[in-house]
């Protein structure tokens, strides 16, 4: 992690980890949903014995949760776990903050300095009169001065705020003042769209400015949601290979042929569940719908009770309305079994033709007689060669 990796997104358990079969369906459904590493609570040795079992049959890293007993993260890295959380505003004795680093650095694992503004230490509050960034920060350098003064370096850090604003200040002087990942997130951001909405602000700011090295979207909602969250944010921005379904779909107008959000909503489901690498486009009309989804892999645009499907631009075949979605699944499947240069090769003749022949007369339906006039010239010379 780290030092040019790639950015890793985390999620934590809601289980009881002593339910280990409970516990491991979700580690793997995590991981399914694109979570490189997990977080586990470790709050009792009943837990601790749970990990035991667990990690080796884990598909990805496992990170043990402590909070205010030390001993328990003494188990937890006896339990065979990759690494630890430690908040340090709830293990606050520097002899026993140091016997687990040792512990830990015998064994190769990481830490992480977890600090939070809902639990920070109760000296820093008073003396910041809050849980400001200044403070933040302060109770993660006191935690990191512990850790090297018995060299202890393989540390990530976070410095997580439920207010946005708060967030963004603490990991910019965490980051002014530190060398070590970052590990992002806004704490308690809530229930989804709001929840979202909160992490996408905070985090996405952060990776904008070359800050944060692994995510975590802490949402109040069923954690596959926060691991689909966490990736998908970072393949929009670029910094991870797209994995899964980029759905790209107009907001709809007066001019929709079809009830957009139903077919993008039912493509979105359909598509989702084949977790192919594509980027789909579903246009309400062919006035725009073509030239405004030309960079996706595959797309439909609803024209006069007819679908027209494209590839990367180009008109291949004209569906039914009722059959939109599932020709999308199937065009889908298609074009990543065969490549855009053989479905395009054998592309429906005719099927531009229909294509333009509907954009021209819902053009004059839509009394835009000028731009019909005017694609129909256009047309007329790309055919005479002049
Ligand atoms: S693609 Fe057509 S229906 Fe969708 S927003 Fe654009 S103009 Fe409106």
């Amino acid at each position: 992690m780290g030092g040019g990796a790639p950015i890793t997104v985390q999620s934590m358990t809601t289980t009881k980890t002593a339910d280990v079969d409970g516990t491991l369906a979700q580690v793997y459904a995590l991981a399914g949903a694109g979570a490189d590493i997990v977080r586990i609570t470790c709050n009792e040795v009943e837990a601790a014995q749970g990990l035991a079992e667990i990690v080796p049959r884990s598909p990805v890293p496992i990170i043990a949760d402590i909070h205010y007993q030390y001993r328990l993260a003494l188990a937890a890295i006896e339990a065979g776990v990759q690494g630890l959380r430690l908040n340090p505003g709830n293990i606050r004795k520097e002899d026993q903050i140091k016997t687990v680093a040792r512990e830990a650095k015998d064994r190769g694992l990481p830490i992480r300095v977890g600090v939070n503004a809902g639990s920070l230490d109760k000296d820093l509050l008073e003396k910041h009169g809050g849980p400001i960034p200044k403070a933040l920060v302060e109770s993660a350098l006191i935690e990191i001065r512990y850790l090297e003064e018995v060299d202890f370096t393989d540390i990530k850090i976070s410095v997580k705020h439920s207010n946005v604003g708060s967030m963004v200040e603490s990991y910019r002087l965490l980051a002014d003042t530190v060398d070590y990942p970052l590990h992002l997130g806004v704490t308690e951001a809530g229930p989804p769209p709001a929840g979202l909405i909160k992490s996408v602000a905070g985090i996405a700011t952060l990776l904008n400015e070359g800050i944060g090295d692994t995510i975590r979207f802490s949402l109040t909602a069923d954690p596959v949601e926060e691991a689909k969250a966490g990736r998908q944010l970072l393949e929009f921005l670029g910094l991870r290979e797209r994995k899964g379904l980029d759905l790209i779909a107009c907001p709809s107008c007066g001019r929709a042929e079809v009830d957009v959000i139903e077919v993008a909503t039912r493509a979105q489901e359909v598509l989702e569940a084949e977790n192919l690498p594509i980027q789909v486009a579903v246009m309400g009309c062919v006035v725009n719908g073509p030239g405004e989804a030309r960079e996706a892999d595959i797309g439909i645009a609803a024209g006069r009770g007819r679908g027209h499907l494209f590839i990367k631009g180009q008109v291949v075949r004209v569906v039914p309305e009722e059959e939109m979605v599932a020709a999308l699944l199937e065009e889908a499947r298609r074009l990543v079994e065969e490549g855009v240069e053989a479905r395009l090769a054998d592309a429906d003749a005719g099927a531009a033709d229909a294509a333009e022949s509907d954009r021209l007369q819902l053009l004059e339906i839509k009394g835009d007689a000028n731009r019909a006039e005017e694609r129909r010239a256009a047309v007329a010379e790309v055919a005479t060669g002049d």
